[in-house]
C-alpha cells in the first residue's frame, strides 16, 4: 500500500519501493522511512563562519555531516552532486556515537548538519543531535526551512541553532527557481525565532535578474525585521553560474553592495556579504566599534567583553562564550 510522507509541504504520495520527490524517503511496510538510514555524503571539520553562522561561537570547528538528495530543486544548487543523487549512488554509513566520538576527538564542540537538506534525513539527524546533546555537544542545521511545522517541532528539538536559505521573497520566484512555496519557508522561520535560546540566521543567495529586484528584497528585508528583529544576522551571498544556471552571469558586488545598504537603511543591525572580497567585520551598532575581524573564515575577537561590545557595553545578539 501507498503511504504518504508528511516530512515537508510537498506530502508526496509513495508507492511501495519507490521514492519521493527529494529521492530518498521511500515507502516500506505501508510507511515512509529513508531509504538508508545513516547514509552519509561527506564528513568534514569546517569553521562555524563556513555554515555560515557569525554570531554563534564565533571561530569554533563544527563537525559537518551531509546525506544525498534534497526537497527543493534549485535551478542553480551549488551542491547538486549530492543534492540531485540518490541514496544508491555511494557513501558511507557512521553510527551517532562514531560521529560525537570523532567530534570530541577533534576538539568540534558543534555537529553540523548541512551540505545538503537535513529535514529529509530528519529521523538520523534527531537521534544523533539528541545523543550528541547528552554528550554535551552543540547542534546546528543549514536548511531551505522546507519543513512543515509538525516536522519542525520535533526535528529541531535537540538542535541550538540554524542559518535558513531564505532564497528569495515571492511565490513566483520560489515556483520558477526551486520548484517550491514561500510562505512554509515563512511559518518555518517564525517558529524558529519563537524557540528560546535558539540562535538563528539567514543566508539569501543574490541572482542577477531573478530575486535582486529593490522592491522584492525590500520586502524580504521588511519581512524579517518586522518578524525576526532587526538584530537578526543576515548574509547576502554572491551566486556563481552551476547546475541549470550556467547562463546566469556572477553576482557583481556592486549588487551585494546595494542590497546590504537598502538592508542597513531599513534597520538590519548585522548585514554579512559572502562570497565576495567584502569587509564581513562584525560592528557594534551602537558606536561602530569593531567586535570580530573577518578574513576569510579567520577571525579575531578583537573588541568584546563576554556579551558586550568593549567600547560602548552595548550588548551583542549571539551565543559568544
Ligand atoms: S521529504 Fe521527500 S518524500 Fe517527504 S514530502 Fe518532502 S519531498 Fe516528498
Amino acid at each position: 500500500m501507498s503511504a504518504r510522507c508528511t516530512i515537508c509541504p510537498r506530502n508526496c504520495l509513495i508507492e511501495p519501493g519507490k521514492f519521493g520527490a527529494c529521492g530518498v524517503r521511500t515507502c516500506l511496510n505501508d510507511s515512509v522511512t529513508h531509504a538508508d538510514y545513516g547514509l552519509l555524503s561527506a564528513i568534514h571539520i569546517d569553521p562555524i563562519e563556513k555554515k555560515p553562522l557569525n554570531h554563534y561561537l564565533p571561530g569554533a570547528s563544527a563537525l559537518s555531516l551531509g546525506s544525498f538528495g534534497c526537497n527543493l530543486m534549485c535551478r542553480g544548487c551549488q551542491n547538486y552532486e549530492i543534492s540531485r543523487a540518490s541514496c544508491q549512488c555511494g557513501g558511507f554509513k557512521l553510527s551517532p556515537e562514531k560521529i560525537i566520538h570523532t567530534a570530541k576527538t577533534h576538539q568540534c564542540p558543534i555537529i553540523a548538519y548541512t551540505y545538503n537538506e537535513p529535514i529529509i534525513w530528519a529521523e538520523f539527524v534527531c537521534e544523533t543531535a539528541h545523543e550528541a546533546k547528552l554528550a554535551g555537544l552543540k547542534n546546528i542545521m543549514v536548511t531551505a526551512g522546507y519543513a512543515t511545522l509538525d516536522t519542525a517541532k520535533w526535528l529541531f528539538s535537540d538542535i541550538d541553532g540554524a542559518n535558513v536559505d531564505l532564497k528569495g521573497f515571492s511565490e513566483d520566484f520560489y515556483k520558477s527557481w526551486a520548484n517550491g512555496k514561500l510562505q512554509p519557508v515563512l511559518e518555518i522561520l517564525e517558529y524558529l525565532h519563537s524557540i528560546p535560546d535558539f540562535w538563528l540566521e539567514i543566508t539569501t543567495l543574490l541572482i542577477p535578474g531573478i530575486n535582486d529586484d529593490t522592491q522584492m528584497l525590500k520586502q524580504e528585508f521588511e519581512w524579517l525585521a518586522a518578524h525576526l528583529g532587526t538584530e537578526i544576522p543576515v548574509h547576502l551571498s554572491a551566486f556563481h553560474p552551476d547546475y541549470k544556471a550556467l547562463d546566469i552571469p556572477c553576482t557583481p558586488v556592486q549588487t551585494i553592495q546595494k542590497a546590504r545598504q537598502l538592508a542597513q537603511d531599513i534597520g538590519l543591525k548585522f548585514i554579512y556579504p559572502g562570497n565576495v572580497r567584502l569587509s564581513a567585520d562584525t560592528c557594534c551598532p551602537n558606536c561602530a566599534n569593531t567586535l570580530i575581524r573577518r578574513q576569510g573564515f579567520h577571525i579575531e575577537i578583537t573588541g568584546m567583553n563576554h556579551q558586550r561590545c568593549a567600547s560602548c557595553g552595548q550588548i551583542i545578539p549571539g551565543v559568544f562564550a
